[in-house]
């Protein structure tokens, strides 16, 4: 079977002129993969607004293709207009919208509450032009009330006119076929693209999946606990544990992969060259 797949690469806006340099190299080693696009992530409140610009028109100066993230939260209509108008007269047309989390004590004091408004405003102010991703939880996001409401706020953003969705990383193969099912039962048929943590380091994979509500299962964390600082080991079986995740995700049909390379080459590289992609 011939599936047209999507493989990404996602990256964050460098804060020091040291995180710009090691990002290119980063860059540089993934572009050989010729990935469809590089992604790069906003703070929400609008914190990386200028630095996620730069990144993405020096992918772009690069020949490559970049979709910047666009969170809404905190945000007018006008700034979130201003953002789009930006984009688009440097010919951008791919965009990953969220809602966003503002940092705790921020005042919620925007125009958007959750990330079906903002696909749908994008839609009003610019039609056709921009490829809309939003974002997926086959694990469910962590505010949700409960599955189902969590699902039929997907199928809104969907039906507000999303193009295509990233996940939320999961170590459960499971959790994503389901949920690709649930959505396709609710008739969603835009590509549902699992996004992928490369495991390179457990205190802050801990850190970051309480935050998200991704699961890691207790085989892995006991696992991940017993090497303690062996930073080598940790490496070795993620990459181990991520590879044999990423192929059981596309021989079951996932329409591609996104990596979340947290702006390091390493482990995305060699889970990719592994897989055979
Ligand atoms: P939504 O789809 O709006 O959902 C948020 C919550 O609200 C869910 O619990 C949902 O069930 C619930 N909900 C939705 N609609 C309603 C409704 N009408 N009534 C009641 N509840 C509702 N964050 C950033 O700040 N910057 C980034 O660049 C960024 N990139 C990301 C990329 C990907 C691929 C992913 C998966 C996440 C990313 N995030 C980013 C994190 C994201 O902003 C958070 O997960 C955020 O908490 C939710 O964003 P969302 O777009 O999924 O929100």
């Amino acid at each position: 079977m011939n599936i047209q797949r999507t493989f990404s690469f996602e990256f964050f806006p460098p804060k020091t002129s040291e995180g710009v340099e090691k990002l290119r190299a980063t860059r540089k080693q993934l572009a050989q993969f010729k990935p469809e696009f590089f992604s790069c992530t906003f703070g929400a409140g609008g914190s990386t607004r200028d630095r996620t610009l730069e990144t993405v028109l020096e992918i772009q100066g690069e020949g490559l293709a970049a979709a910047p993230h666009l969170s809404c939260v905190g945000s007018t209509k006008e700034n979130i207009r201003e953002i789009l108008n930006t984009y688009k007269s440097h010919g951008i047309r791919h965009i990953v919208a969220l809602r966003g989390d503002l940092p705790s004590g921020m005042a919620e004091t925007g125009e958007f509450r959750y990330a079906n408004e903002l696909v749908e405003f994008i839609r009003q102010e610019t039609g056709d032009w921009f490829r809309i991703e939003v974002a997926a939880y086959p694990e469910f996001h962590p505010q949700a009330k409960s599955a189902q409401d969590d699902l039929n706020a997907f199928v809104r953003k969907v039906q507000a006119g999303a193009s295509a969705a990233i996940t939320q990383y999961f170590y459960n193969a499971d959790a994503y076929f389901r949920f690709v099912d649930d959505c396709q039962a609710l008739g969603v048929q835009i590509p549902i693209v699992p996004g992928i943590m490369p495991i390179t380091n457990s205190t802050q994979l801990a850190r970051f999946s309480d935050a998200c509500g991704a699961e890691i299962p207790r085989w892995i964390r006991k696992r991940l606990e017993g090497y303690g600082d062996d930073l080598d080991a940790i490496r070795a079986f993620g990459l181990d544990v991520v590879t044999d995740l990423c192929d059981r995700l596309l021989q079951g049909g996932a329409p591609g992969l996104h990596f979340y390379t947290l702006n390091q080459a390493g482990s995305t590289s060699t889970i990719w060259q592994r897989l055979g992609l």
